[in-house]
């Protein structure tokens, strides 16, 4: 194995028995929080990487996939989305792939750890790229679970941007929180979720749309590859009482995609269109 032994390396630990391994030019920090240990390197291949838990969240090269899969397959499905509410993120490169609709009048952020936003500002300040200045952003400091289950303010989308469910971040993978979540959408709102790695982490796509299945009449799995989110096709889930992401209009996405400034570096119509068609591995996780 070409260990260069003169670097230091960052081991990703999702999965124990596969571990993944990134050269290390530089750590920027480490910390430990009330809620979880946070480390910024600087890695040779993928750029600034941050990891919870010793889980990869996000790095400056690949970060642009995840962000807008997540947040431009429910904005171009909603005819006018004004408000969105961000559960997680703490990165804020959802915030700033929300605040790309011109028609967005207010995302409310809530994520729990603060210092995993002032951590991002300071050594990721190219993920949020000034959303968290922006007016019509709203950065709450708490538990989602807590504040959906305390909030009556209507929401047109609302996406959970949360790691996987280890520590602070279990409750949101609960049935009262994707329940107080449909309470606070409007009638065309749209509930997405990160959902994880189709390959390693299937029962997170099965025993979420389970969830969902009881909650909403129409609901989609949507996959998309992030090379450092481990196990091949990562996955999101996407739920409405109205929207069935299978009869989106083509026009409505394309109009919507094209107000977007500046354009998107992997999002496109016809891939937003393309996501939803599932391997059959897949499909057949999802139907036992
Ligand atoms: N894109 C990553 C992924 O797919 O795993 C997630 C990135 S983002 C950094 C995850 C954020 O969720 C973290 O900042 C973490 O602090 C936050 N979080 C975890 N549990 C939470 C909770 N119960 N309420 C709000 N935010 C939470």
């Amino acid at each position: 194995m070409n260990h260069s032994t003169n670097f230091e390396w960052v081991t990703e630990t999702l999965t124990p028995d596969a571990i993944t391994q990134y050269q290390v030019r530089e750590v920027l920090g480490r910390e430990d929080t009330p809620f979880q240990s946070m480390q910024l390197v600087d890695t040779v291949r993928y750029g600034r990487m941050l990891l919870l838990d010793g889980v990869v969240q996000t790095t400056e090269k690949d970060e642009f996939i995840y962000h807008e899969m997540m947040t431009h397959v429910p904005l171009c499905s909603h005819p006018a989305p004004r408000r969105v509410l961000i559960i997680g993120g703490g990165d804020g490169g959802i915030l700033r792939e929300v605040l790309r609709h011109p028609d967005v009048e207010e995302a409310v952020m809530v994520e729990i750890d603060g210092r995993v936003i002032d951590f991002c500002r300071k050594y990721l300040p190219t993920i949020s790229n000034g959303a968290f200045d922006d007016p019509r952003a709203a950065i709450v400091i708490d538990d989602g679970a807590k504040y959906v289950k305390g909030s009556h303010d209507p929401f047109d989308v609302c996406i959970v941007d949360s790691p996987d469910p280890i520590g602070p971040a279990r409750v949101l993978f609960q049935k009262d929180f994707y329940g107080n979540i449909a309470r606070l959408l409007t009638d065309q709102g749209i509930f997405v979720r990160q959902t994880g790695s189709t390959f390693v982490q299937p029962a997170e796509q099965k025993e979420t749309l389970q969830i969902l299945r009881e909650i909403y009449p129409f609901n989609a799995l949507y996959v998309y590859a992030v090379p450092t989110y481990v196990g091949g096709f990562f996955s999101s889930s996407f739920s409405s009482r109205k929207i069935d992401p299978a009869t989106v209009p083509a026009e409505l996405i394309h109009k919507r995609f094209s107000k977007l400034v500046p354009g998107t570096s992997y999002y496109n119509p016809g891939l937003h269109l393309a996501a939803f068609q599932l391997p059959e591995y897949v499909k057949g996780n999802l139907a036992t």
